[in-house]
């Protein structure tokens, strides 16, 4: 059939400038983009329009977990697409159930919600937190504590839970039930609390507010203390799920649990995938009709994380995850012992942040990209490192001679 050998192939504009021109004229301008068209990606590598390659040490930020194109998930998903892309969630379909059975039992949660991004995913947690409260302590609960430096999405209500001005300017009058917690110490947390507290969120490494681990000494203070009070604690694993952080979730390496553990990112290893997990006394706060979403739990992305949990979950695969962490991290504390414009280096797994003594991370990454590697920021001052989990030893090597480079 030459009609469907025609439409199967993509003939793009010929050239970078075209492009660039028409993304400046019809995308809405959001986001700061760099100056690079990536067309393909393999592996670590990604590739712009000359076939220049890459060392991606963003993974799409956090989202392509076993890095672009992994063979399996590229065959998961593709007879997935052969054979049933969508259909609406008042039918059942395997991939979902099966992906909910597996995907509780590696979170240590009895009951998921699957919907489609981290913002989506934490909105289906502060929904499920505020029915849980109210329905067990009365009408007045309600408000959601998240900290300073948080980052919880976009959506009207999860920027609010986003304790960061930045994000808020010019789009109030901002919903309530949001109240800010501006240390990591118990004494702030108590601070904020009212008789109005249902929920404490925290992601127990922040990403976007500079990547920022919490230390497991002052999660634990927080569990006992949200059990005690009665309050619901959510962990906000978005960026840290799916293996990030060496194991399948933070929690599990800090071995602290909470109630309600928010994912999304790397959870489909590249396609739009959110799940809101909890325990099932919490889990039963929704009922039939209090909750829903048209694409969440697709079969496509479905069957791409079915694909991603057997690859994670197979033995050792942590373990080399964990490997390439000592191997980061030493390196990384190396580097700032050589020089004196970082002054700190922080993270877990494989999600570090260099924080410079200046303002200038941003100019860090143009100059890594144009040495050939893709980094993140984090903030105005810290330079971002999220390699896919598959990363080798060899790339380690390669990404922090380069930063070394790009830091001039
Ligand atoms: C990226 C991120 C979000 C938002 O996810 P989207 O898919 O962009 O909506 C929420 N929380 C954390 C911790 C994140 O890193």
């Amino acid at each position: 059939m030459p009609e469907l050998q025609k439409m199967a192939s993509y003939t793009p504009p010929s050239n970078y400038t075209q492009i660039r021109e028409m993304d400046r004229e019809h995308v809405m301008s959001t986001y700061a983009r760099q100056p690079l068209e990536i067309v393909r990606g393999e592996g670590v590598y990604v590739f712009d329009g000359e076939e220049r390659a890459y060392l991606d040490f963003t993974s799409g930020i956090a989202v392509c977990g076993l890095g672009h194109c992994h063979p399996a998930l590229v065959a998961a998903a593709t007879d997935q697409l052969n054979q049933l892309w969508h259909i609406s969630n008042i039918y059942l379909t395997a991939p979902q159930a099966e992906l909910a059975e597996r995907l509780t039992s590696i979170s240590g949660m009895d009951r998921v919600f699957f919907s489609n991004s981290g913002a989506e995913a934490n909105e289906a947690a502060i929904k499920l937190a505020r029915r849980y409260a109210k329905h067990k302590f009365g009408a007045h609960k309600g408000d959601i504590l998240t900290f300073a430096h948080s980052f919880h999405g976009r959506t009207i209500a999860t920027v609010t839970a986003t304790a960061q001005p930045k994000y808020q300017e010019g789009i109030g009058p901002l919903p309530g039930g949001f109240r800010y917690i501006e240390e990591a110490t118990m004494k702030s947390v108590k601070a904020a609390v009212t008789e109005k507290t249902a929920a404490i969120m925290i992601e127990p490494i922040q990403g976007e507010g500079g990547v920022r681990p919490f230390s497991s000494e002052f999660l634990h203070e927080l569990r006992e203390y949200c059990t005690e009070m009665g309050f619901l604690l959510i962990f906000d694993e978005v960026q840290t799920g799916a293996g990030r952080t060496g194991a399948w979730l933070a929690w599990q390496r800090m071995s602290v649990k909470p109630d309600i553990v928010t994912m999304a990112k790397s959870l489909a290893g590249g396609l739009p995938m959110g799940a809101t997990l909890a325990t099932e006394d919490v889990a039963k706060a929704f009922t039939p009709g209090t909750h829903g979403s048209t694409f969440g739990g697709n079969p496509v992305a479905a069957r791409a994380a079915l694909a991603l949990i057997d690859i994670v979950t197979a033995p050792g695969f942590f373990d080399q995850v964990r490997r390439r962490e000592q191997q980061l991290y030493g390196e990384l504390v190396k580097l700032a012992a050589l020089r004196s414009d970082i002054v700190d280096v922080r993270g877990l797994g494989l999600m570090w942040g260099i924080q410079l003594k200046t303002a200038r991370a941003s100019e860090v990454v143009d100059r890594a990209r144009d040495l050939g590697l893709l980094l993140l920021t984090a903030g105005a001052d810290t330079v971002r490192l999220l390699p896919p989990l598959i990363v080798t030893g060899k790339e380690i090597e390669s990404a922090v001679a380069i930063v070394n480079k790009a830091l001039g």
